[in-house]
């Protein structure tokens, strides 16, 4: 019995479980978060094991532009933060995911390179900032067909 970690979970980070049982989430907190060290764990305080009310949380990663990344969009190529050589985001099992958001992350590993890349806080300004230069903005600049007069 309990709930079981995906075998294809990152073994970077620590995985982090959740209970939303009223009886165990702490005050002004919408769940109890608690690390989880092994499969089939259930909630250390009430011991429940059944999702929804128990699960392991989704680890959101950041992406980030990256010439060496191994996950390529659009011709554009990124790696996860925490782990350059990885070669997926997120599959159907692994309850990961990624974001170009750096408020969307919760990896430890993830926040700790954008911690080091200055990147929170920036708002728009870093976001702007992974879209291609050259992206559709250039097409509002066409040039007007008007023939001159004199
Ligand atoms: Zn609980
Ligand atoms: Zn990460």
């Amino acid at each position: 019995m309990g709930i079981i970690i995906p075998y294809d979970r990152t073994q970077l980070q620590q995985p982090v479980g959740y209970c939303v049982n009223p009886a165990c989430v702490p005050k002004g907190k919408t769940r109890f978060e608690f690390p989880v060290d092994h499969s089939n764990f259930s909630c250390p305080k009430c011991g429940g094991d059944k999702p929804p009310a128990v699960g392991l949380l989704v680890l959101t990663h950041f992406l980030t532009k990256n010439p060496q990344g191994k996950i390529v969009s659009l011709g554009i190529s990124y790696s996860l933060a925490c782990d350059e050589s990885r070669a997926y985001m997120a599959t159907v099992s692994n309850l990961e995911a990624a974001s170009g958001d750096p408020e969307a992350v919760n990896c430890e590993g993830c926040l700790k390179k954008i911690n080091d890349m200055g990147l929170l806080n920036h708002g728009w300004q870093f976001k702007s900032a992974l879209i291609d230069q050259g992206w559709p903005l250039k097409s509002a600049e066409k040039k007007s067909g008007k023939e001159k007069t004199t």
